[in-house]
């Protein structure tokens, strides 16, 4: 009798299921396999937007951080009067860096920018480095007094703005030149140009060494929202609040530039010239931003 199945068939049969089972385990284990574990740890950092908002008389970069996307926008400027007030940069970065690890702290209605070096020229004078510095790249040598404070062309930018301009400006016992007319200094001009096209809601100087925190005004007096803020910063820093600077006359002051069109305007200004003064300045901004967003 002839088998019914040849013993070839049978064995072809038994390879083919053979090979089928071994594709389906094969498969099968690729598809319950584990995914291999990656380890993405995605730092939370801000989103800052770096802007050149202009060039220095020397062409260094002018520049500016802007953190958050809230339509009040609160901006902060460090060093106007250059490497004379070296801290005071040092502070806006230490601000940055804050910023930047620490996104939630900016409330959603605020925008925060940071011009940390707004006379680049006058701090080159001092610390002899370009871009960023360190606390640990500032020379421990005296310099004679008010090095670094003016720009290339000699000028007190902070008796360049248009309030009371006049030609001759006044530090202290001595004279200065505020330029030859209102905003004849690229490093003004960036900052006007920047006010007016981003419109902060306030803006806040950082200067050494007064231990103190001043409103500003230009004709027509101090503005009230300015008085507030000078208060909230004062309390929370523990500078000492001055409504009115007059130690000496002070002219074409961009505080009081931005008094004139209404936007208010502080001076916080450190309590000597080589400290930073983190905490109590993140106080006095911690306070300002419980100002502008109560809700927080
Ligand atoms: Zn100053």
């Amino acid at each position: 009798m002839k088998p019914l199945v040849s013993m070839r068939a049978l064995i072809a049969t038994g390879t083919l299921v053979a090979i089928g089972i071994l594709v389906f385990v094969l498969f099968s284990v690729r598809e319950v396999a584990p995914a291999k574990k990656t380890e993405l740890t995605i730092p939370i950092v801000a989103q800052v937007i770096h802007k050149v908002i202009g060039k220095s008389v020397e062409g260094r970069n002018l520049d500016a951080y802007v953190y958050g996307n809230g339509p009040t926008h609160l901006m902060f400027v460090g060093g106007i009067h250059g490497g004379y007030e070296w801290n005071s940069v040092l502070l806006a970065y230490k601000f940055m860096d804050y910023l930047k690890t620490n996104p939630s702290f900016i409330p959603s209605n605020i925008t925060i920018t940071v011009i940390p070096s707004a006379n680049p020229d006058g701090v080159y004078d001092v610390i002899g480095k370009e871009g960023r510095f360190a606390l640990s790249d500032v020379p421990t040598v005296a310099l004679p007094n008010g090095t670094g404070r003016f720009n290339a062309h000699n000028v007190d930018l902070n008796r360049n703005f248009e309030c009371k301009w006049k030609p001759k400006g006044t530090w202290k016992n001595k004279i200065v030149s505020a330029g030859t007319s209102a905003f004849s200094e690229p490093e003004a001009r960036a900052i006007r140009d920047f006010v007016q096209t981003y419109s902060p809601a306030s803006v806040i100087f950082w200067h050494s060494q007064a231990n103190a925190v001043y409103a500003s005004e230009c004709e027509n007096g101090i503005l009230p929202k300015t008085l507030d803020i000078m208060n909230a910063y004062s309390r929370a820093s523990g500078y000492t609040a001055i409504k009115k600077f007059d130690s000496y006359e002070v002219a074409g002051d961009v505080e009081g530039w931005l008094a004139s069109i209404n936007i208010p305007a502080i001076t916080v200004e450190l309590s000597t010239h080589e400290t930073v003064e983190w905490d109590r300045n993140l106080a006095g901004i911690n306070a300002l931003l419980k100002y502008y967003s109560p809700q927080n």
